[in-house]
């Protein structure tokens, strides 16, 4: 695709440091190595891509935003969204399993215990243990302050009774991050974080779901039964613990913003070249004005997706509360991702149907991407909080 203007006038790599620049550059390497020749064969055999984000690790991409006394990469929420969003391109599927996976490092490295920390990090950087994020139960999702998974304690340990679905990277994960509730009657007061090994007894994980798309995230749920965790392993006390949640959800709300604005890029490219050669009633398809005003009226959606993921990623970097931003990024970025594959495949014809054509494996993921980290109602239900204040209260 020819260079918009506007990635000239607005161009977000300008602004990173050379060593944030460097790791977007890694990020395309490891995409255009690991990601995109395999991306097409792991959704059709439904396979899972735990073993390329183990491979992220020689690549820098492994504790993004883990801070570099810790052993990470110290990155800007900026800087982490560009990465997200050149692996995106690739497949969404793997930069969403890669982000889950480092939010998880980044909270170890803020959160947990020493012990904890020694026992974990290291091997979350190498990419020897992969993470996975738990809140989403069977009969919670949207109201996460709803989850009934419960939390006792025995003595200084805890144990834990319950089940979580929608678990992303479940079926490799090795480390879980499980929010559980320690006082019904407390409400969000009284959840809290805890971080469980696949090996703890009572913890199984189930068959991860046939889905539309978006099998390499190995997304499953997972069931405890009597589960003990040591209180080394409470990572976030009742009362802070689900506003940590929530911090980690404006973060990755973020970042899934700027993957969909990848995978548009994506489809884009393949449109503009299927249809720079496809021809009909003796002319390029492309020279149809109809056709291209089509693919223009994308191309502005991704431009102005663009510029509102990364005006929530720099809020986030300023530290100010990106709630809004990042809810406005998501919901329009990725209604621009649904809509505009859409048009990307209905313009390559029967041809843009075709498995190998990639655009229904993106198209797949925008649309679970309207799912991810709250859906485009709940991104409604936070901007119009903001819009309306306590008016209605
Ligand atoms: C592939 C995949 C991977 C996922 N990975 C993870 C993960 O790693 N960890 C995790 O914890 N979760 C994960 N999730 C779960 C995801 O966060 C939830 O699906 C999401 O929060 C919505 O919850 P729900 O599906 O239970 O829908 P529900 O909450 O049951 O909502 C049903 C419908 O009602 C609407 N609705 C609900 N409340 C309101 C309201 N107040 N106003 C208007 N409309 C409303 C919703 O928008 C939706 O359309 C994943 C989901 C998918 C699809």
């Amino acid at each position: 695709m020819v260079a918009a203007h506007t990635d000239v006038l607005v161009d977000v790599d300008d602004a990173l440091a050379s060593d944030e620049k460097q790791a977007v550059q890694a990020a395309r390497t490891f995409r255009d190595v690991h990601v995109t020749p395999v991306a097409d064969g792991i959704e059709v055999r439904r396979e899972t891509a735990i073993s390329t984000i183990r491979l992220a690790s020689k690549y820098g991409l492994l504790g993004l935003q883990v801070g570099r006394t810790h052993g990470g990469s110290g990155l800007s929420t900026v800087a982490a969204a560009r990465v997200y969003e050149e692996v995106a391109e690739g497949c969404f599927a793997h930069a969403f399993s890669l982000e889950v996976h480092n939010n998880i490092a980044n909270l170890v490295s803020r959160r947990a215990s020493q012990e904890a920390q020694d026992r974990w990090l290291p091997r979350l950087l190498s990419g020897d243990a992969i993470a996975a994020f738990c809140m989403t139960e069977p009969t919670a999702g949207s109201d996460a302050a709803a989850i009934q998974c419960k939390a006792d304690r025995a003595g200084k340990d805890w144990v834990l009774n319950g089940e979580k679905a929608w678990v992303t990277n479940a079926a490799g994960a090795d480390l879980f991050a499980v929010w559980a509730q320690t006082d019904a009657a407390a409400g969000w007061r009284g959840i809290a974080a805890f971080l469980v090994d696949r090996e703890a007894e009572g913890l199984t994980v189930t068959d991860p779901y046939q889905l539309m798309g978006g099998h390499a995230m190995g997304t499953a749920g997972i069931l405890l039964r009597d589960c003990r965790v040591p209180a080394d392993d409470l990572i976030s006390a009742p009362g802070e613990a689900f506003k940590v949640a929530m911090q980690g959800i404006t973060s990755a709300r973020i970042f899934v913003s700027a993957q969909c604005c990848g995978i548009l890029k994506a489809g884009l490219e393949r449109a503009i070249g299927y249809v720079s050669e496809r021809k009909a009633f003796g002319q390029l398809v492309g020279s149809f004005q109809g056709l291209q005003w089509e693919l223009v009226n994308v191309a502005t959606q991704r431009e102005a997706a663009r510029l509102l993921a990364y005006r929530a990623a720099a809020a986030a970097d300023k530290n100010l509360s990106a709630t809004l931003e990042a809810a406005q990024a998501k919901k329009f970025a990725t209604a621009a991702a649904v809509s505009g594959l859409v048009t990307c495949m209905q313009v390559m014809g029967a041809r843009g149907f075709l498995i190998d054509s990639t655009i229904g494996r993106h198209l797949a993921a925008a649309k679970m991407a309207e799912y991810l980290d709250g859906t485009s109602e709940i991104q409604n239900v936070v901007i119009a909080r903001s819009l309306f204040g306590g008016a209605l209260d």
